[in-house]
């Protein structure tokens, strides 16, 4: 389904948004309180403008150059957001403070210091960020490891650009979706055991197969692709 037709991806949209309510409604939580992220990486920039036509307004991508080209691309969409959710190298930090409203994928002190020296090239006030946990303790996937989680917190909050909103993670890739669950669990524990949603309000968890189990854990922000725009063309 690559190149979904503008109707096709409206539908989906909806779809998409019904199964949030419904998550939310078995989790006794207001549909409010979880924010959709569309993620359009290797996706057209007519299907982006097909889900904003829609009303979607946030959309996540993993590549910092398809983020530049994108980003100019669409710049006369209103009101549009863009999110980075994908692995981002400290030597293109500047190519995304200009162009983020939220950086998912903060893993280290160094990136922390590069986007923050970046925020001041540009003059930008404050980039908000989400600190990616690798609560699968995988060896190839990036994300800080859960006992290292305090003192990067501890060193990005003395960076006076970056403002840390919350925790994100990809957990481990299973065939059944509820496998998720834990790590959802452990991620919203690593919350608490940080400050709580007081300081960390945002938890982004979820994805296409599994975002119920991440709602019912406490995502507030769910990354959704493929159920949206339909399966992804191979990375060129
Ligand atoms: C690609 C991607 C998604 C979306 O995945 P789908 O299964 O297509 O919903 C979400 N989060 C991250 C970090 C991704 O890289």
């Amino acid at each position: 389904m690559t190149n979904a037709t503008p109707s096709a991806i409206a539908l989906s949209l909806a779809r998409v948004r019904t199964s949030i309510a419904e998550a939310c409604a078995r989790a006794r939580r207001d549909p409010s309180s979880v924010q959709l992220v569309a993620v359009s990486k290797l996706h057209p920039a007519s299907s982006i403008r097909a889900a904003h036509e829609a009303g979607q307004r946030d959309f996540g991508e993993n590549y910092v150059q398809e983020l530049a080209s994108k980003h100019a691309e669409l710049a006369s969409l209103d009101a549009i957001r863009w999110h980075v959710i994908g692995h981002l190298q400290r030597n293109k930090a500047r190519d995304v403070v200009g162009r983020a409203s939220l950086v998912h994928t903060v893993d280290s002190e160094r990136l922390g210091v590069a986007l923050d020296r970046a925020c001041h090239e540009i003059d930008r006030a404050q980039l908000p960020v989400l600190v990616q946990v690798n609560v699968g303790g995988e060896a190839q996937k990036s994300g800080c490891e859960p006992d290292a989680l305090g003192a990067l917190l501890e060193a990005l909050s003395a960076l006076p650009r970056i403002a840390v909103r919350g925790l994100m993670t990809v957990p481990p890739h299973t065939d059944d979706p509820a496998e998720s669950r834990p790590f959802f669990e452990a991620l919203a524990r690593l919350r608490d055991a940080h400050g709580g949603a007081r300081s960390l309000p945002e938890l982004s968890m979820g994805m296409t197969h599994d975002l119920p189990f991440a709602i019912e854990a406490g995502a507030t922000i769910v990354r959704v692709g493929t159920a949206i725009f339909g399966d992804r063309p191979p990375r060129p």
